[in-house]
């Protein structure tokens, strides 16, 4: 007997880090392309929710999105970051509280960006461009992949058509489906068949990145049906959004935006796969600006405050601190080793890699 339970010590030892036992055996990185945290924070920004220049396109706004109260603002934009996730996850990056989440890369932009979010570090000598060209580095998603346990359970879903040259798809041989690409393989289900009909009858506004809803129904399907442990999603609309000066577009993406995650969380909550064992971290890859008034269409190294992020989880391991009003200063390069450590697993990379941030897990 004795023996017995000493072996089951030892199995529960396996599935401990640093002592503690963690429940996440799934893992979902979520990105917002350059949502501002101020709108996630504060809600629709009073100086563009009226503002002619900004907003043309007919959708009432301020019944939509306004309250003067910033709290209640914040819950009609993002319901679900404001509801569940504030009561029961963590939410970081609200500077108004001296809370500080930044890039360490200089470039603000989303190459190098989607770069530190996937490696754990900025990388200004090598990834200064959004070209098409394969990362040299290594992702924490082809780390985990090259393990056995997650050989053929990462996959990622991206509305954006450079990251299979972030992900180094070639290299890492993860299925990646971005940008305009359909679903493949030979088992498709009826509405993978319908998703990739609709994808070339749906004309995107963007040359390079397709509405949201297709990169998330596609994702949605394929958890469905193949059960990943660790799935990064690309939203992209809200940057595209704000490049065009369409704020209107931008707040009600975001807004759709948080209905996806929502609509993921309630995935998990009745999947037997990954109930009481899913983490989610969800992110952005840059920020934006806000004097000049116009720079909130931008980012880029020249633009005041476009290194401003923010990052939020929510999980079985993460103790619920909802938004974290303590003056702190976390970085971009810390979502990747954070993102190991909820499954248990140590990080190391070619390059030093951000420290986890250790709130997000038990203590
Ligand atoms: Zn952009």
């Amino acid at each position: 007997m004795k023996n017995l339970i000493f072996f089951f010590l030892l199995l529960l030892g396996s599935f401990t880090v640093i002592g503690q036992s963690l429940k996440t055996e799934n893992l979902f990185i979520i990105t917002f392309d350059g949502l501002r945290w101020q709108e996630l924070f504060t809600g629709a920004d009073s100086a563009l929710i009226t503002n002619k220049d900004y907003v043309r396109d007919g959708w009432d706004l301020k019944q939509l999105f306004w309250s003067d109260s910033p709290d209640e603002r914040r819950r009609k934009l993002m319901p679900f970051f404001w509801g569940e996730l504030a009561k029961h996850g963590q939410l970081y990056g609200n500077r108004k509280l001296g809370n500080y989440v930044d890039c360490s890369n200089n470039m603000w932009f989303s190459y190098p960006g989607y770069n530190e979010i996937l490696c754990g570090f900025a990388d200004d000598q090598r990834i200064k461009s959004n070209n098409k060209v394969n990362n040299p580095n290594v992702t924490l998603l082809e780390y985990l992949h090259n393990l056995p346990a997650f050989k053929g359970k990462v996959a990622a879903f991206c509305s954006w058509d450079v990251f299979p040259y972030i992900i180094n798809r070639e290299r890492s041989q993860i299925p990646v489906n971005a940008g305009f690409e359909s679903a493949i393989g030979s088992k498709l289900s009826e509405r993978e068949k319908f998703l990739n009909e609709l994808q070339t009858q749906i004309p995107s506004p963007w040359g390079g990145v397709r509405l949201d809803g297709f990169t998330h129904h596609y994702a949605m399907e394929y958890v469905r049906q193949n059960k990943p442990k660790v799935v990064y999603i690309s939203y992209g609309e809200t940057d595209d959004f704000a490049h065009d000066g369409k704020y209107g577009a931008y707040l009600r993406s975001a807004h759709q935006t948080d209905k996806f995650i929502q609509a993921w969380w309630d995935y998990f909550q009745q999947d037997a796969h990954y109930r009481g064992k899913t983490t989610i971290l969800v992110t952005t890859d840059h920020g934006r600006g806000t004097v000049p008034l116009d720079t909130w269409r931008s980012h880029g190294t020249e633009v005041a405050g476009a290194g401003q992020i923010w990052i939020a989880a929510l999980g079985p391991d993460t103790p619920p601190r909802g938004e974290v009003k303590e003056p702190m200063q976390l970085f971009q390069n810390q979502v990747a080793k954070t993102a190991a450590a909820l499954l248990g697993l140590p990080y190391t990379n070619a390059k030093p890699v951000g420290d986890v941030i250790a709130p997000v897990l038990p203590k």
